[in-house]
């Protein structure tokens, strides 16, 4: 098979296997037990997050681990609504992931807050001048994603953090995509809470990171024992932490230049832009979905107008293509994707959505054969429609 849905999750790296199985096996301790064996756990909790907190650009302190992105962002959004609601007012995009969108419903519905959903433009970009003319100095939150799991587009966030910081607003940036295609560095971007998800990276699912600033506080939303500085009560997940530490040093060291010179993040960026110049070639009315140049790299999502995005995946799915119809997230559900239609498409346009996303270590043969088979897909299913 030829797997191109690593947004909807990746397989678990062997590196990453070896470094949690002590945890999972003799090294099982419960961190708060007073014994060898806790002691050993504590340990381990303590490295991976020194690890998170060095690669990520914040203090350890600061890092806290969730059950994955949704809880994650959950944390984000309500937890610093609520610590300092300010003038309870957030701002967050028209095309988050529903971990976000829903968060600030919540406040929305039982804590009174405003919400404001800023409109994208055609490629997903951010309305900056709507942000500008959102923002007072009562806004809570401005929480806007790093990259979009649909299309790909990345945002421009250090304009997101530049203008909010004009008016002392904090920035939490769902980076759940982009963490496994860039090195985000908190303190550089100048954001105040980044939200990261293990299976996006090569760790398992079930693990994920919310590290914030010294500038914010955060309200826990779940409580009990208070783990994890009395931020995410409940047992830690010991493994899953190694997991994630290791997931994401290893996926920083597979973008760093070799001996031989070579950029890997720059020849993926190319593979992307040759897979997506195939398509366009092969299949006539193609539409590349997202931003043409600021998007994530081993990220091509397209529209085949006149089939379904669900037919030409069980297509796919035939000559052993994985891909998926947009987000995995909102899977189950056949309605048109908000993401498109908040970007301007028409429903029947965005109905016919397909995502293919790739690592680095996908080859331009395997890409050539996707794309061979996407142009035949597509037009034995437009005969058929017709
Ligand atoms: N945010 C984004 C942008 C995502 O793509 C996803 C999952 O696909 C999530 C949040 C949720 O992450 P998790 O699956 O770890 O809950």
């Amino acid at each position: 098979m030829i797997y191109l849905d690593l947004a909807a999750t990746t397989p678990v790296r062997r590196e990453v296997i070896e470094a949690m199985w002590p945890y999972l096996t003799s090294e099982f301790g419960n961190p708060s037990s007073q014994h060898e064996l806790g002691f050993g756990s504590a340990q381990a909790l303590v490295d991976a997050r020194r690890t998170v907190a060095r690669l990520l650009g914040t203090r350890e302190s600061r890092v806290v681990f969730t059950s994955g992105g949704t809880e994650a962002d959950n944390l984000a959004v309500k937890g610093i609504g609520l610590a300092n609601p300010r003038g309870r007012h957030v701002i967050t995009s028209a095309i988050e992931h529903p971990a976000v969108i829903e968060s600030c419903r919540y406040l929305q519905r039982f804590h009174g807050f405003r919400v404001t959903a800023l409109g994208v433009d055609s490629q997903g970009l951010v309305d900056l001048a709507a942000l500008a003319d959102a923002l007072t100095e009562d806004t809570t939150l401005v929480s806007v994603m790093y990259a979009n799991n649909e299309v790909g587009t990345v945002q421009p966030i250090e304009q997101v953090v530049a203008l909010a910081g004009s008016h002392g607003v904090p920035v939490h940036t769902d980076a759940v995509q982009a963490a496994a295609s860039f090195a985000l560095n908190l303190t550089e971007l100048g954001v105040d809470a980044l939200s990261i998800s293990g299976h996006k990276l090569g760790a398992p699912k079930g693990v994920g990171v919310l590290a914030t600033s010294m500038r914010v506080e955060l309200e826990p939303t779940i409580h009990g024992g208070g783990q994890e500085g009395e931020l995410r009560s409940g047992t830690e997940n010991v493994a899953g932490a190694v997991a994630l530490a290791t997931a994401l040093e290893y996926s920083r060291r597979e973008h760093t230049a070799g001996t031989d010179g070579v950029d890997p993040l720059a020849a993926w960026r190319e593979r992307t832009m040759d897979f997506i110049g195939r398509v366009l070639a092969a299949v006539p009315d193609a539409v590349l979905t997202g931003h043409p140049t600021n998007r994530l790299p081993g990220h091509a999502s397209f529209c085949f107008p006149g089939t379904s995005g669900e037919s030409v995946l069980l297509g796919l799915g035939e000559s052993g293509i994985a891909c998926s119809s947009g987000s995995a997230c909102v899977a189950g559900k056949d309605d048109p994707s908000p993401v498109l239609l908040a970007m301007g498409f028409q429903p029947e346009v965005a109905q016919t959505a397909v995502r293919f996303t790739f690592g680095i270590a996908t080859t331009v043969q395997e890409l050539g054969q996707v794309a061979d088979a996407v142009a035949a897909t597509v037009s034995s299913l437009r005969s058929r429609f017709r």
